[in-house]
């Protein structure tokens, strides 16, 4: 968020300080968290920011100063033995670098003999769950103690020992007289999702996320209940005495956190395996950047990776500060929640009329993109969000998703904001905006509205439909605004002289344009019943249309006569039947149908297309049914969109991320980092991978 530098330093670290100090009681204490931890970072960078610049405005109580929250009140408070702290953060890899280089030099300073290296790095996944320290003597459990503060935690013993993979007893022949082993508990996704689905059905609140579940169910006063959640462990750390020494028979005393890590496993517990020896900077760019889309294929949330030295001595001389130690950092993942502040809400008229809001707000970077605009889908949306000018939003995009706001920060609100709702009017040609039949959309239903034309050319010349290259919205925008074209047929009576006379057209472009229109006659019939942009006909039930019905007067006629014999025809059913009975009810529609044909574009099928049809017989035709592909890396003998329909054809699905549901990887050439993790994760998961010679073979069969 834009730092609020309206108002001077020693207010705003106030103001700060008790937002972060009320975020971090219901964070840490009630475990209900009051804002979106991409909004706890920003604003606790922020005061870490000013703090720095005006080191007086530091105080004791400051959040940048403490560890955790305050042991709660219904469990017995202990002092830890040493201080369990916290991790200082990276957000990216430059923060990273800056840390790396920072740490070597202080490195150097102390380690003599080695100046010139740079030292092993270990490399582990951050789990999203709560540090929890672990007391054992003579090799038996005997405390189980939250972080806390850093200095104090609650005694959790007897939740402790519910969790399964946490040893009662180490299994070594001579273990120390006390030793104590550090990790994270954690509530698997599959528990979370079960747990939040059985509160949801008894009335309770819903956990924010599993590390809040996981945090809820430490500090439950009912051992039983904690048994009933399947909390996990995974251990990462332990501190032995220094002066004790391992008999023959056991595994010798780490120096290393790579030993320390073996050692953990050869004691009893579980160590999280997707850890790595990382040498250079290079070595740790790729861990990260492999982890960032590999991780969402683990059973439980990770929210970035840890790097820590490998070394103990090395750590030693790097040492802690007073927060956290100096030798390692979280190198957190970008968040796919971020605050940004509404700049305005505007509407976007579709090709079907509906008026979608749309909100415009400050850039914010998420999941690597810059995002600046999120849709609001519609006016029960906008209504629920209660949406004000300025207000501080939550925006989220996670991957491909397109971006949404989540909800709204209305205690940020300035007392001059003013509600926000959809216009009474259509924002392109001024009409009345109505909201049929209780739909929640509410559409401009003039049938001359440019914005209506406009979407519909756009569909019309899309890939999926009439693939016509070089008519791209600029075009159409003029040729719209121009009265050059009133209806998708006007396209087929444009001619080169016209066109070359529009702004960024010279002849040769127009040219290929006219042929590129022209061509368009050609397509398969399924492609142009889908480019009629028919509403809930999408380019899969075209498809199932087309075949059934080779042209459009069959379809129409059945549609509004005999509804029944297309009801059935899979994944049509009754919505769409209704559909294509408005459409072909409506005389603008049917007088466009008219108008193509004039224009020379058959609405039906070829003949081949009918033989095609009728030769292959459905089983043929669907024996990729059920079966999900993902495709990485570029395609030589098909373009990725030929692949899709391909596939799609013989009844496949294609799907953008590798999941436990998919059947096939299919590995293309060049490919590059989020290829390679795609196919780590489809090797991962057991899924077979094709090249795309054994991809065609199975299309040919
Ligand atoms: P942190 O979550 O950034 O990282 C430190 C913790 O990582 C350690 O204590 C340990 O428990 C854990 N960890 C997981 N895997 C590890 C591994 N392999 N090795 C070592 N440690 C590992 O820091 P924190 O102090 O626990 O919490 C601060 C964060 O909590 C903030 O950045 C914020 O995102 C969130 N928070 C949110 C709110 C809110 O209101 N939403 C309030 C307070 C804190």
């Amino acid at each position: 968020m834009v730092p609020n530098t309206s108002i001077n330093p020693p207010e705003r670290v106030v103001e700060l300080r008790n937002i972060l100090n009320q975020a971090d009681h219901a964070y840490y204490v009630l475990d209900d968290p009051i804002m979106e931890d991409s909004v706890y970072d920003r604003l606790y960078r922020e005061l870490v920011e000013i703090e720095k610049k005006f080191p007086t405005l530091i105080t004791s109580d400051s959040p940048t100063q403490r560890v955790g929250g305050e042991p709660s009140k219904g469990f017995k408070s202990v002092k830890h033995r040493i201080p369990l702290l916290s991790l200082d953060n990276a957000f990216n890899l430059q923060e990273f670098t800056k840390w790396f280089s920072k740490t070597n030099k202080l490195l150097n300073k102390d380690v003599i003999n080695e100046p010139s290296k740079s030292h092993p790095l270990v490399g582990e996944l951050k789990i999203d769950g709560n540090a929890i320290a672990l007391s054992y003597s003579k090799g038996l459990l005997i405390r189980g103690v939250t972080r806390g503060d850093g200095s104090e935690g609650e005694d959790i013993t007897t939740n402790v020992r519910t969790i399964a993979s946490i040893p009662l007893s180490l299994r070594l022949k001579n273990p120390p007289p006390w030793i104590e082993i550090r990790g994270e508990a954690f509530i698997p996704n599959a528990v979370f999702t079960n747990i939040n689905s059985k509160r949801e059905a008894s009335g309770e609140s819903l956990f924010a996320n599993p590390r809040n579940a996981c945090a809820g169910t430490l500090r439950q006063l009912d051992p039983q209940v904690v048994a009933t959640r399947h909390l996990d462990f995974f251990a990462y750390s332990l501190h032995i005495p220094e002066d004790w020494a391992p008999s023959l028979n056991d595994p010798k005393k780490p120096l290393t956190q790579s030993e320390a890590l073996k050692w953990l496993k050869l004691a009893g517990f579980k160590v999280n395996p997707n850890h790595q020896i990382l040498k250079g900077l290079d070595e740790v760019k790729s861990f990260y950047i492999n982890w960032e889309s590999g991780r969402h294929n683990l059973p439980y949330a990770t929210d970035g990776v840890v790097i820590k030295i490998d070394e103990y001595a090395l750590q030693a001389s790097a040492g802690f500060t007073q927060k956290a130690p100096r030798w390692a950092i979280a190198l957190k993942y970008p968040a796919e929640e971020a605050p940004s502040k509404l700049i305005k809400l505007t509407c976007q008229v579709g090709r079907t009329g509906a008026v979608t809001p749309v909100a415009e707000f400050e850039p914010v970077s998420l999941a690597g993109t810059l995002v600046s605009r999120a849709t609001l889908h519609n006016a029960n949306r906008l209504n629920t969000l209660d949406l004000h000018s300025g207000d501080t939003i939550i925006v989220r995009k996670a991957g491909e998703i397109i971006p949404e706001v989540v909800r709204i920060l209305p205690e940020l609100r300035s007392i001059r904001a003013e509600k926000l709702e959809l216009p009474t009017r259509c924002p392109e040609c001024q009409s009345q905006l109505f909201r049929v039949n209780e739909e929640a959309v509410t559409r401009c239903l003039q049938p001359n509205c440019p914005a209506i034309l406009r979407g519909a050319l756009k569909h019309w010349v899309s890939k999926g439909a009439m693939d016509i290259e070089g008519l791209g919205s600029k075009l159409i925008h003029q040729l719209v605004e121009r009265g050059l074209v009133k209806s998708i047929a006007n396209l087929y009576e444009l001619d080169v002289s016209l066109l070359a006379s529009l702004e960024r057209m010279g002849s040769k472009s127009a040219k290929r344009l006219i042929n590129a229109i022209a061509a368009s006659k050609e397509q398969a019939w399924h492609k142009k019943l889908y480019g009629l942009g028919i509403p809930h006909v999408g380019e899969a039930n075209a498809k199932a249309l087309a075949k059934t019905f080779t042209n459009i007067t069959d379809l129409s006629t059945k549609a509004c006569d005999s509804p029944d014999l297309i009801r059935p025809i899979q994944g049509i059913g009754n919505e769409i039947t209704l559909s294509l009975q408005h459409w072909f009810s409506n005389s603008n529609n049917n007088e466009l149908i008219t108008n193509l044909q004039k224009a020379g574009v058959s609405l039906a099928a070829s003949d081949q297309e009918i033989a095609l049809y009728s030769n292959k017989s459905n089983n043929q035709l669907q024996h990729l049914h059920g079966k999900t592909f993902v495709l990485t890396g570029t395609l030589t003998s098909l373009s990725r969109n030929e692949a899709i329909s391909r596939i799609e054809e013989f009844g496949g699905k294609v799907s953008s991320a590798v999941s436990a549901k998919s059947n096939y990887l299919v590995a293309g050439n060049k490919a590059g980092n989020k290829a390679g993790n795609k196919l780590k994760a489809a090797q991962a998961l057991g899924i077979k991978i094709l090249t795309e010679k054994e991809l065609t073979d199975l299309l040919s069969t």
